[in-house]
């Protein structure tokens, strides 16, 4: 079943629980879902092929019929619609099951671990509005010259001192009628056009010269950029980005790009030259989001990244999943043993840092030391702590953001 057929803003909920798709009912219809829920697993097939939905949520527990043997019938049928995967049972499993749709050849859009959270719900649907996108990718292209796009910083503190070291820019977009939009919305969309190329080059000079400027004020402070997938193909931008340092009189090794885990294994030769010769030209190289890709080690062992930054799903759980910190002990060693420095994300509280200190990783990202700010707020949040004593009592910052 081609994309093109799949009715933009259909939804189907395939649950034998009620409860659950009047729930569902709730959460899309006001994203302009038009909603169907069924309970017998016998009518899915029949109604995505009549009925054509973009977006499935399936339980993979239903009666009669186990979710798993229902995403491979949509897979022999060559369904196009973006799959959400709903259930109670643990994270692992639903995890796995994901993974098996992707190795399908489907779209599989995310996981809903039950009960559900409506928010959650919402935002996950948001994505996958195909009229919607068309609008997004337009209003995109005439952000940057209107100056509706901005960055935030968000500081990284060294777990040992309880110094800053550095922050990591995130780019918002102040949209004139939707408001603020994340960049989880619009960078994927950004990412399918050569949009991305203009994007990254914006964000990136931008964040320069903040750096420039924070030197200035003797905020010794290094800037980290994220990199799409697409970007780091292109053999033009170690030269561009040495460009925006030279014209600010930033030193790139002061600049940190960050590649996720998955982009940074696409295409290996291209992407080695381009990292290879960032590196040269004296630039750190951080894998982003480590431990959510499908990187072997051996891939990692082979590019030149100089930072490992273990991801936030992790670490934001490991002070009450003995796994999750596991996972991380685990990564922060992997990093040290290979050279490169660890960075923690996603630190929400006190007992995450303070383990994180004891594991001895390197730096610490996250709500409980700030919130991503404003460039003049966050130098005023600098003035204000010039050292944040590792493992003290929440930031006030941080409430606000
Ligand atoms: P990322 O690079 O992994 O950035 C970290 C994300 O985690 C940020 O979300 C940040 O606000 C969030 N975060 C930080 N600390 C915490 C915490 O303690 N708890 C929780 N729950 N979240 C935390 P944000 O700003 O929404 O960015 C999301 C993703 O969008 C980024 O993930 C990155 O992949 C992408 N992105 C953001 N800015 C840019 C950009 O300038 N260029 C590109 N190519 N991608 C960007
Ligand atoms: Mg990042
Ligand atoms: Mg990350």
């Amino acid at each position: 079943m081609a994309d093109r057929e799949l009715m933009a803003s259909r939804l189907l909920v395939v649950d034998d629980d009620q409860a659950f798709g009047r729930l569902m009912k709730r959460a899309a219809e006001p994203c302009g879902y038009e909603v169907v829920a069924t309970d017998d697993p016998r009518d899915v097939r029949r109604i995505v092929q009549t009925w054509r939905p973009a977006v499935i949520v399936l339980d993979l527990q239903i009666p009669g019929i186990d979710g798993i043997e229902l995403l491979r019938r949509l897979a022999t049928d060559q369904c196009g619609a973006q799959l959400i995967l709903a259930s109670g049972v643990d994270g692992r499993t639903l995890e796995a099951a994901l993974e098996l749709g992707r190795e399908r050849g489907l779209k599989m859009a995310g996981t809903l671990a039950k009960p559900v959270d409506l928010q959650h719900v919402r935002e996950l649907l948001e994505k996958f509005r195909p009229a919607d996108n068309g609008r997004l990718l337009h209003d995109l292209r005439a952000a940057i010259p209107l100056g509706q796009l901005f960055l935030e910083y968000q500081l990284k503190l060294d777990c040992q001192t309880g110094r800053v070291t550095g922050v990591e820019a995130l780019v918002r977009w102040q949209h004139p009628t939707l408001g603020l939009v994340r960049p989880d919305r619009f960078i994927p969309l950004a990412e399918e056009t050569c949009l991305i190329d203009p994007l990254t080059d914006w964000i990136a000079a931008t964040a320069i010269r903040q750096a420039a400027s924070w030197h200035s004020q003797r905020f010794n402070l290094d800037v980290a950029i994220n990199i799409s997938a697409k970007n780091a193909q292109d053999i033009e931008l170690p030269d561009r980005l040495a460009r925006h340092c030279a014209e600010c009189g930033v030193a790139p090794a002061s600049v940190i790009l960050e590649l996720t885990e998955t982009s940074a294994m696409r295409n290996a030769v291209q992407l080695l030259d381009v990292l290879t010769r960032l590196r040269l030209k004296g630039f750190e190289l951080a894998i982003d989001d480590f431990g959510t890709g499908y990187s072997s080690l051996v891939q990692l062992r082979r590019m030149p990244f100089s930072e490992l930054k273990v991801d936030c799903s992790f670490v934001m759980r490991m002070t009450t999943d003995k796994e999750c910190r596991f996972i991380v002990e685990t990564l922060i060693d992997l990093a040290h043993k290979l050279g490169l420095r660890s960075v923690a994300e996603g630190v929400e509280n006190a007992e995450a840092l303070a383990a994180l200190r004891a594991m001895g990783c390197d730096s610490a990202q996250g709500y409980y030391l700030s919130r991503p700010l404003p460039a003049d707020r966050l130098a005023a949040f600098l003035k204000e702590h010039k050292e944040l004593p590792a493992a003290a009592t929440p930031r006030d910052a941080s409430a606000a953001g």
